[in-house]
Parts: C-alpha cells; sequence; structure tokens
C-alpha cells in the first residue's frame, strides 16, 4: 500500500477494523513521512460468464435484464423497487454459484420464477419471448397452470 502523501510503499498498521459487509478498514502511518492514511479492503464476488445457446458468452448485464423486466411489466402494479429486486435476487444467486460460466437459461429461468410472484400478467408477457409461447394453445397451456397454482 503506497501512502499517498509521499508514495512511499512501507506503512505501519495502527488500527484495524471490520465492518458488516465483510470488509476490514486499515489505519495506517507511513514509515516514511509519518503522515496517516486509511485502507479499505473488501471481498468482491464475480459472476459467472452467460453461454447462450448458440454457443457465444457474454458477460452478465445488470441494464439488458432490467430492460427486459421493464418491459414486460410496463403499466403493472410492479414497483421499480420490485424490479431492482430481482434483479439483486438474480446476480447474487449467480455470484453464489462460484462459477466461472453458466447457461444463460438459468438467468431466464430465475427471472421468469420471480415474475411469477411478482406480477402474473408481466410473467406472462415474458414467457411468450422467453418460453417462445407462438401460439394460442402453448399460451393457453401456460395461463391454465397459472390459475391452477393461483
Ligand atoms: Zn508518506
Amino acid at each position: 500500500m503506497r501512502c499517498p502523501y509521499c508514495q512511499h510503499h512501507e506503512s505501519k498498521v495502527i488500527d484495524t477494523t471490520h465492518d458488516s459487509h465483510g470488509g476490514i478498514r486499515r489505519r495506517r502511518e507511513c514509515l516514511s513521512c509519518g503522515q496517516r492514511f486509511s485502507s479499505y479492503e473488501r471481498p468482491i464476488l464475480s459472476t459467472p460468464l452467460l453461454v447462450k445457446q448458440d454457443g457465444t458468452r457474454e458477460e452478465f448485464d445488470r441494464e439488458k435484464l432490467a430492460r427486459g423486466i421493464r418491459i414486460s411489466c410496463a403499466k403493472r402494479p410492479v414497483s421499480a423497487a420490485d424490479i431492482e429486486r430481482l434483479i439483486g435476487q438474480v446476480e447474487s444467486e449467480l455470484q453464489k454459484m462460484g462459477k466461472a460460466e453458466v447457461s444463460s437459461r438459468v438467468v431466464g429461468d430465475m427471472v421468469i420464477n420471480g415474475l411469477k410472484e411478482l406480477d402474473h400478467i408481466a410473467y406472462i408477457r415474458y414467457a411468450i419471448v422467453y418460453l417462445r409461447l407462438d401460439d394460442l394453445h402453448a399460451l393457453r397451456h401456460e395461463i391454465d397452470r397459472l390459475l391452477v397454482d393461483a
């Protein structure tokens, strides 16, 4: 850790505190100029790469996911906070898997299950695209399943 005042690379730790997010803050004193400064260390979880059906990989894209969900939820009683929470859940579940790559279907499945709980109409809109419900029979089948569950 370089001193931010003189760039000297040796310092001594005079105090260490752990915060509730798993981070560690260290109060340091530069061994050259004697100035005090703090450093902060925190664990970073990484999100696996998504493997698409055609075999290409892409980074998990929070914004892209949010856009798709917002379109499904348009004019429905689903708050921005609900959507944010759903995306947060998806992201943290992906991180907890601790894998380098997962199928993009994993993400789609998490979203669709989350929407099912939030709003059935938003769910159906998402399902039409995601499950490729391209005819009325497939759509009716899905709606019948929802009505049975409800
Ligand atoms: Zn210094």
